[in-house]
């Protein structure tokens, strides 16, 4: 690519453009999860679920701040772009939400929305940590890895309640 960075120190370069890409991307998408979790934590029946996502919103902001320490680890300013992947994933939650709104499945359908949006944070971190590995951005690494190991918690927790309430009639 046209401005990519020159440097003999760096292993892997020419994986830097693309990591700088998926931060940007992966950064645009929590800021754009932010609102689409307030509208989960709001529209959930059960308490447990509500609280999951709010604690979710929180670590999410959490998660937008680990980006921006990734981004001055690697000497770059922190900027996002629009994630078109969460745009549709967060306008099919939308979709969802009010086809299901009175509906005795509501809950396990936002969680249904909300594990893939998990999914695809999975992989967008999984894949950056790889990338920080190979270029030894040792930092970057860490910070990428803690976030990833969030996603998976969440993602677990979500299929915990799943099985544990929002799938039981009362
Ligand atoms: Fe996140
Ligand atoms: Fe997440």
């Amino acid at each position: 690519m046209a401005n990519s960075r020159k440097n003999a120190e760096m292993p892997n370069e020419h994986l830097h453009e693309l990591f700088v890409d998926e931060l940007k991307d992966i950064l645009g998408a929590e800021k754009q999860l932010l609102k689409g979790l307030k509208k989960m934590a709001e529209k959930a029946n059960s308490e447990n679920l509500k609280s999951a996502f709010q604690e979710h919103l929180s670590q999410t902001e959490g998660h937008i701040e680990r980006l921006k320490q990734v981004f001055e680890s690697v000497g770059l300013t922190a900027r996002g772009k629009k994630c078109k992947a969460m745009e549709g994933l967060l306008n099919e939650a939308e979709e969802i939400i009010s086809e299901f709104e009175d509906d005795p499945a509501l809950d396990a359908a936002l969680i249904a929305a909300a594990q893939k949006v998990e999914h695809y944070e999975i992989a967008s971190y999984g894949c950056l940590t790889t990338y920080a590995k190979l270029m030894e951005h040792q930092e970057a690494y860490e910070l990428l890895g803690a976030t990833l190991s969030e996603e998976k918690e969440t993602d677990e927790k979500l299929t915990d309640i799943a099985l544990n309430e929002a799938n039981v009639a009362a």
